[in-house]
């Protein structure tokens, strides 16, 4: 037989721990991937918008001092304006550009523009007091345009605060945001190496979890190996989940149950032999003490061949009572439903057991109040009434009565077959319709009876989906009522 831990080692990437951990992985790194990506455009947008906010304050520091030392005029008195100015583009790692109010430039950290015109839509807005910032995400470059804008101190007077201010010219000023890109990249190196060290965390917990997780299935699992062996006995103790929980009760039910069978499996073939091994017991004894007598005379003979003949009766009444059985078990495949007078079953029925009632001294007698046709497999039907109707004999009283009523309503037909018999004891009355259940072994022995007649009965009944009950007070009399659908209703129906 094949080792099941083999078969769970072997499919490994098949099993649900593997495959569990691999989830929370992948679930992991597409949320940390995704925290990452976010994280550092944060990072960058944040960092850039702080330093346009610096350079936007330096150049409106500068603007001012510009336009107070009248510098867009005479460049060359201011030399401090100059060297700020020299300053800052070193500082921010770009270039700064100044020009007069007609765009000529008068300064350039480059040195490379003087005296010669600007012309770009930015610089004609800020000529009209606007200042412009431009990006260039390729060159991670930013470019901001800004007017210089007429003080008091410029024009000398205090009258310009309530007039449109003029402008003197404009500050450019060009400046690389690469060491904002630089900042987000390391923030993402950093945020990687935490993610591993999450990751490696995340391997060795995912992998406890779902040793957690999958523990009481290999529990069931290991439950059921022990069914598939043969192992009834154990019962199924699996905590934890609910619905693991609800697993191992429906386990239990089916281990109880088949337990049950194989009780009643084992209770059944010890009761079978038993039963047929009595006759053939008596057989040997009958014809092993004739034979130790050689001289035995013929009447001997002759009387202990009766014996030897009715065990033997006996052994074939067991024996087909067994077949009808084992037929009956092989389910309803083989019914045959037929609409039948049950009427007219019945009268057959009583007249085929007249003359055992006669000879037993009982009186038979039909009450029928109406006319009942139903949908039965006569045969199956006619065995199952009369194993009923036989006992009512077998077990009555000298000139006593069996009483047989039949009725019906629109669902169903009734048959109450009432003796006045020896009864059943109240606490009997459960298992008579047990395979080879006997109250009186003697008496059913005396009478012929296998203990099987009304299991059959009884199954029979089920197969055409009825009931039946039995009610009874020992000495007075029993009771046997048969209540059968009057369609038959098919099992896959
Ligand atoms: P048997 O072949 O022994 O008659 P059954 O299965 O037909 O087996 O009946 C089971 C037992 O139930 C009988 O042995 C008998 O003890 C009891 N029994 C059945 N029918 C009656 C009845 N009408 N009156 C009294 N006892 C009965």
């Amino acid at each position: 037989m094949k080792d099941p831990n083999e078969a769970r080692k072997t499919g490994f990437f098949k099993s649900m721990r593997f495959r569990a951990v691999l989830l929370v992985l992948l679930a992991g790194c597409l949320s940390a991937a995704l925290g990452f990506l976010a994280g550092s455009i944060y990072v960058r947008e944040k960092s850039i918008k702080l330093m346009n906010a610096s350079v936007k304050n330096e150049v409106t520091r500068l603007s001012e001092k510009i336009s107070r030392n009248v510098y867009t005029s005479a460049p060359s008195q201011s030399p401090d304006i100059t060297r700020e100015l020299d300053f800052t583009a070193s500082y921010y790692d770009g270039r700064v550009a100044v020009t007069d109010s007609n765009l000529i430039v008068i300064y350039d950290s480059y040195s490379l523009e003087y005296d010669k015109y600007i012309i770009s839509t930015e610089a004609i807005l800020a000529l009209r007091g606007v200042t412009s910032l431009t990006r260039d995400s390729a060159k991670k470059m930013y470019e901001m345009v800004f007017p210089v804008v007429e003080t008091a101190a410029s024009s000398g007077t205090d009258e310009v605060k309530n007039q449109p201010q003029q402008v003197l010219g404009i500050i450019i000023i060009n400046y690389s945001v690469s060491d904002c890109y630089e900042l987000a990249k390391g923030y993402v190196t950093l945020s990687v190496l935490l993610g591993v060290i999450g990751l490696i965390l995340l391997i060795i917990l995912g992998n406890f979890g779902a040793e957690r997780l999958v523990r009481p299935l290999n529990q069931v699992s290991r439950a059921l190996d022990n069914v598939s062996q043969g192992i009834l006995e154990e019962k199924v103790e699996i905590g934890g989940y609910s619905e693991i929980a609800r697993i191992s009760d429906s386990i239990n039910d089916m281990l109880g149950r088949i337990a049950e069978l194989e009780n009643s499996r084992q209770e059944f073939v010890s009761n079978v032999s038993h039963e047929l091994k009595t006759p053939v017991t008596s057989i040997k004894i009958l014809s092993d003490s004739l034979l130790a007598q050689p001289d035995a005379p013929v009447e001997l003979y002759r009387e202990f061949m009766q014996d030897i003949n009715s065990e033997i009766d006996r052994e074939s009444t067991i024996i087909n009572d067994l077949l009808a059985m084992s037929r009956l078990d092989r389910k309803n495949g083989d019914m045959h439903i037929a609409l039948v007078n049950i009427n007219e079953m019945i009268e057959m029925l009583l007249k085929r057991l007249s003359p055992l009632a006669a000879a037993a001294n009982v009186e038979l007698i039909f009450e029928s109040y109406r006319e009942v046709e139903a949908e039965v497999d006569e045969v199956k039907l006619n065995l199952s009434l009369s194993n009923i109707i036989e006992n009512a004999v077998k077990y009555n009283k000298e000139k006593g009565s069996v009483k047989v009523f039949l009725n019906s309503d629109h669902n169903s037909f009734i048959v109450r077959v009432t003796d006045t018999g020896i009864g059943i004891p109240q606490s009997e009355l459960d298992n008579v319709f047990d395979r080879f259940y006997r109250v009186d072994k003697m008496r059913s022995r005396e009478t012929g009876g296998t203990g099987l007649g009304l299991a059959i009965s009884k199954s029979i009944i089920l197969m055409h989906h009825g009931t039946v009950r039995v009610e009874s007070v020992e000495g007075e009399g029993s009771s046997f009522t048969v209540k059968i659908p009057l369609n038959y209703i098919p099992e896959n129906a």
